[in-house]
Order: C-alpha cells, then sequence, then structure tokens
C-alpha cells in the first residue's frame, strides 16, 4: 500500500483530529465529544485509519512531498489511550515519508497525562506539545468548565520536562468572565518558571449556543468590555516581548526559531492533509473538510466512501485572496515579491486601491517591500482581512 515516496520541493504537514475530550468546556463549539465509551474511540480509530488507507491507495501512483509536520489536534488527543496514537502515528509512517526532522506535535490538556503516555509519546517520535491552560486561577478555570486545575498543570509541566519534552507550547485565554488585568499577568509569570518555548493567547470568543454564551446573555457572567480585553492582549504582547519572545502571528508568540512550523503552513499557503472527523485540508489547490457529524465519518468510512466535501480546484484570484489575509496574520507580514513569484504579478496591481485605503486607516504600513499590520491593525484584524475576500 506504499504510495510512491518521493521528495519533492514543498513538503506537506499533516492534521489529525482527535474529537474526544473528558467533559465539555462551557465555550466549546469544536468538534468534540465528551463521555463516549472505549468501544466509539475504538471505532473512530478504525474509521480514521481507514481513512489514511484509502488516501494511500488513491494515491499509489502520484509522487507525494515528504511530510514535514504532523499535528494531533482536539479535543484532547491526551485523553485517548496511548496505543491509538502510537498506531496512527506508526500507520502514518507507513505509508508516507516522514523527514527524519520532522515536527510532530501533540495537544495535551492538563489532567490527562500519564508519565506513560508521555514516554510512549517520545519513543513514537512525537517532539513537541501544546498543552491548553487558558489561565493559572482555579476560579477562572471553573467558570471555563475545564477539568484542571492549576495543580495539574504544574503536575503535567513535570511529566512532560521529566520525559524529554523541552519544545512545547501553551494557550492562555483572555476577556474572560470575572479575569482582571493583573490575572492574566500572574498566568504569565506563573508560566515563565516553566520555560514554554511557545505560546498562544486567544480571546474569548462567545459561541452561539455554548453554555458560556447563554450565561452571559442571561447576565449570569459579565465579560470584559472591549477596552479591557485589548489591554489584556497589550500587556501580554509587552510582557512576552520583554522576556525575549517573539509576536509572529496574531495569536502567537515563541522563542526565536521555535514558530510552530505546522500552523505556518496555513498561513502561507502550504499544502496540508487532515484526516479525522471535521479535519480540513488543502491539497493540490483544493480545500476540502471531512463531515462534523460522527455517525456520518464512520458509516462514509465503512461504506467506502470519502468523509469529505471537495471544493473545486481553487481559482487564481480566490488563491490570492487567501493568500493575503492568511499571510498579513503574520506579524513579519507578506513580501510583494514572493506574490510576483506565486502569481506573476505585484500584489498593488489586484489590491492597489484596498491597500492605500488600509494604510490611510492606518491599519497597514508598507516598508517599500513588506506589507504589514500595524499595532492599530492587529485590534481591527477582522476588518484588515475581510478587505480582501
Ligand atoms: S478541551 Fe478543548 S476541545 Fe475539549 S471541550 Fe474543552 S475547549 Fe473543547
Amino acid at each position: 500500500m506504499n504510495v510512491n515516496k518521493k521528495n519533492q520541493i514543498d513538503p506537506l504537514g499533516i492534521y489529525v483530529h482527535i474529537p474526544f475530550c473528558l467533559k465539555k468546556c462551557a465555550y466549546c463549539d469544536f468538534s468534540s465529544f465528551s463521555c463516549q465509551s472505549e468501544d466509539n474511540i475504538r471505532d473512530y480509530f478504525e474509521a480514521l485509519h481507514k481513512e489514511i488507507r484509502n488516501f494511500a491507495r488513491e494515491n499509489q501512483n502520484s509522487d507525494l512531498p515528504m511530510v514535514d509536520t504532523v499535528y494531533f489536534g482536539g479535543g484532547t488527543p491526551s485523553s485517548v489511550d496511548a496505543g491509538q496514537i502510537e498506531a496512527t502515528l506508526a500507520l502514518l509512517k507507513e505509508v508516507f515519508v516522514i523527514q527524519d526532522t520532522a515536527e510532530i506535535t501533540i495537544e495535551i490538556n492538563p489532567g490527562t497525562l500519564t508519565a506513560d503516555k508521555a514516554r510512549r509519546y517520545k519513543k513514537a517520535g512525537i517532539n513537541r506539545a501544546s498543552v491548553g491552560l487558558q489561565a493559572w486561577q482555579d476560579f477562572l478555570l471553573k467558570i471555563l468548565g475545564r477539568i484542571h486545575n492549576q495543580a495539574d498543570f504544574i503536575r503535567t509541566m513535570e511529566i512532560l520536562k521529566n520525559n524529554g519534552f523541552e519544545n512545547f507550547s501553551v494557550d492562555v485565554m483572555v476577556g474572560l468572565p470575572g479575569q482582571k488585568l493583573v490575572d492574566v499577568m500572574e498566568t504569565l509569570e506563573a508560566l515563565m518558571v516553566f520555560s514554554p518555548t511557545h505560546l498562544s493567547s486567544y480571546s474569548l470568543i462567545l459561541e452561539p449556543g455554548t453554555p458560556m454564551a447563554n450565561w452571559v446573555e442571561a447576565g449570569q457572567l459579565d465579560l470584559p468590555d472591549e477596552d479591557e480585553e485589548r489591554e489584556m492582549h497589550w500587556a501580554v504582547d509587552g510582557f512576552l516581548k520583554q522576556q525575549g519572545f517573539e509576536h509572529y502571528e496574531i495569536s502567537s508568540y515563541c522563542r526565536p526559531g521555535c514558530e510552530s512550523r505546522h500552523n505556518v503552513k496555513y498561513w502561507e499557503l502550504e499544502p496540508y492533509l487532515g484526516f479525522g472527523l471535521g479535519a480540513h485540508g488543502f491539497f493540490q489547490g483544493r480545500r476540502y473538510g471531512n463531515t462534523n457529524e460522527l455517525r456520518q465519518y464512520g458509516e462514509r468510512l465503512n461504506a467506502g466512501k470519502s468523509p469529505a466535501v471537495f471544493e473545486p480546484v481553487m481559482a487564481p484570484d480566490e488563491m490570492m485572496s487567501e493568500w493575503m489575509f492568511l499571510g498579513l496574520r503574520k506579524l513579519s507580514g507578506i513580501r510583494d515579491a514572493d506574490f510576483i513569484t506565486r502569481f506573476g504579478e505585484s500584489f498593488f496591481v489586484r489590491y492597489g486601491e484596498v491597500i492605500k485605503s488600509l494604510i490611510a486607516d492606518g491599519l497597514l504600513a508598507w516598508d517599500g517591500s513588506v506589507l504589514k499590520l500595524t499595532d492599530r491593525g492587529q485590534d481591527f484584524g477582522n476588518r484588515v482581512f475581510m478587505a480582501f475576500v
């Protein structure tokens, strides 16, 4: 079943979705399910492995690029038996050529990692962890409906360190109900003790239909106002830069050279495959997305059908538009020379008026070769991105 393995110029990323969590958080509308039986989880992995094998069969005559990033996301990949992760990674290695230097990440939620799992992940080749802390304070973790507390997080950090995981990211959130600037700063200061190589800082987004959105709507919880939320964002930014982190994408900070190589592919419109429930991919110029329905996902694969809906091959203008608004998420900005190399014309030919007006509004800056977000542009990122759609 090996597909033709050949190294090509653009290596490929692989995202694998593990849609299980021990409990649903109050703000979550991701593709994730709690309280699943062992049978359901086993069936899911069987379907997932079928999807990977089907891909291999359908592409057996193609020259597939080598893989340089693998990302197990969720859900909570660390909540399932380590044997399922090992088997999935072993299958990926059987089907693809995964570079020796590949970045292989797993998302971990505190309270689900054991020393045995960490040891097995490491042995299987996983070399990066992304840990969902969100906040240091137990009262905030409770409001969020997280399963863990501060002590669980500390234990997770110890397990990772004891098992040789030096490269790890931590997720934190700002704009939480009841959260004050002082809580955000306490979270960051506490985190520095563990020496993460990467931090992602997200603003809470209230997703309609989630318990948290309902509580806020019913007046049972108060969110910080927009100014307070922005103050938190800029405090995070200032603190992390002072600690030597680089702000390389709207929500992402890293020690020099420790960007998430996998996520950078999304912002640079590089190819990646997505396997698993609700996973998305961008391959051979086409985007595709798998069904979000757990039952349908298994049924389609069991019936020998694809769980994906494929979009048509992306038209050049669509590709240009995505390249602009995804690329502008990077704080280093986008180079006109790269646009010319990729699309054969300057981005000013295509978007001159849009760019001029965003520069006039103080949202973008142009230095003669690079176009990038200003500080004000970060505060109004969506306005900038939508201008290129
Ligand atoms: S751990 Fe993450 S994916 Fe799971 S329910 Fe909470 S927010 Fe959602």
